[in-house]
């Protein structure tokens, strides 16, 4: 039988470790993963684009296990009462095609989408940062504070939204977290200022400008995680071009991410030959680095092959009939009525 596990199931299995914990030990994976690069069978995700929002299925594959995600992004759709972001997928075995897991994303993707900015982040941001600017305090926000904190050593987050109350959310979440300092800022460059690290993660169907030129400082290492389709960015192109930019898979960030708004050959490097020592991080303290995130199938791989592992170990999550399991493989018809039911479902745990 197929495993399924639902948001409750996820909740149990990040509560029996913790969201650090939880982060921490996705980080781990992502890493292994990224650096096995050549292993996979990679390619830009497919997306299906409306005027309001976009919906993208994000496959990968290596010998072994083939998975993909079923994701949307819609900036509107808070007012609505849903989130911006929804996601489930499904992790298949290559030998059979087999599905043996479908799981819940979304809150998923707010912890890998973390664990990968921490993993970025910790290969080429100044490794003295304890300060991060956080524009943006919807649903990825905390994931990303924890993340940082848990993995950089970050200190203080200096916090800012155009939406009070996500702010007002986003402290009360925190105010759990002595250790982690959270500052509210009055505007973007008030909460940019002095700050070694800077993470945006807003949501608008639009080429924003979160961040200008003039707000940036020598040696910031810039977290660009809420430009990522065709048409949404963040960063004024200028801080790209003084910068030194990584992103997961080229082919798909030329399209989707912040570098969109720059020629073809603009140059990038891939995070995975930073974490496999081919290629060098930060090239000196003063450099100015960004992490343009887009959200790259593999990590979505690396989680549901992680959720898969914990949710066996901890008996977490339902068997389902996903697909027939038959005694006889090709009486698919005796299933039926018409069929007079003589198939039988064979019941696996
Ligand atoms: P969300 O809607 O819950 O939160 C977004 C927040 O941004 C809102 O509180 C909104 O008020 C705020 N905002 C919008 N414009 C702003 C501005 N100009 N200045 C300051 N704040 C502003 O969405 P979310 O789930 O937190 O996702 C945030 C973004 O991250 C989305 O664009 C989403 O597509 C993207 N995302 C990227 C990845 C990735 O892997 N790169 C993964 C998940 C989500």
């Amino acid at each position: 039988m197929t495993r399924f596990v639902d948001v409750v199931d996820l909740l149990r299995l990040v509560d029996n470790c913790g969201v650090t914990c939880f982060i921490e030990e996705l980080a781990q994976a992502l890493r292994e993963d990224f650096i096995r690069w050549h292993d996979f069978d990679k390619s830009a995700r497919v997306a299906t684009h409306s005027h309001v929002g976009v919906i993208e299925l994000m496959p990968v594959a290596d010998k072994g296990s083939y998975a993909f995600k079923y994701v949307n992004g819609h900036p509107c759709n808070t007012a609505a009462g849903l989130p911006t972001v929804m996601a489930f997928g499904v992790l298949a075995d290559v030998s059979t095609g087999y599905p043996v897991l479908l799981s819940e994303l979304t809150l998923t993707t707010a912890l890998r989408t973390a664990a990968t900015s921490a993993l970025a982040a910790r290969a080429v941001a100044r490794p003295d940062s304890k300060s991060m600017a956080l524009i943006g305090n919807g649903s990825q926000s905390e994931f990303q504070a924890l993340a940082f904190h848990a993995l950089l050593g970050i200190e203080e987050v200096r916090v800012f939204d155009v939406d009070p109350h996500a702010t007002d959310k986003l402290v009360r979440n925190l105010s759990t977290y002595p250790e982690l300092r959270v500052v509210r800022a009055t505007s973007i460059a008030q909460a940019v200022r002095g700050a070694d690290i800077v993470t945006t993660v807003t949501a608008d169907k639009a080429y924003a400008t979160i961040l200008t030129p003039e707000m940036i400082e020598p040696g910031m290492h810039i977290n660009a995680v809420g430009g990522d389709c065709p048409g949404k960015t963040e960063l004024h192109p200028d801080i790209l071009r003084g910068a030194r930019v990584f992103v997961e898979f080229e082919a798909q960030t030329r399209i989707e991410g912040e570098i969109q708004q720059l020629p073809i050959d603009f140059p990038v490097q891939e995070l995975w030959q930073v974490l496999d020592g081919s290629a060098v991080g930060r090239e000196n303290p003063e450099q100015v680095t960004v992490f343009d995130s887009v959200g790259f199938a593999l990590e979505d791989y690396t989680a549901l092959r992680y959720i898969h592992k914990i949710a066996k170990e901890q008996n977490v999550g339902t068997p389902i009939a996903l697909v027939p399991e038959l005694d006889d493989p090709k009486d698919l018809f005796g299933l039926t009525a018409n069929g007079r039911r003589r198939a039988v479902l064979r019941r696996v745990a």
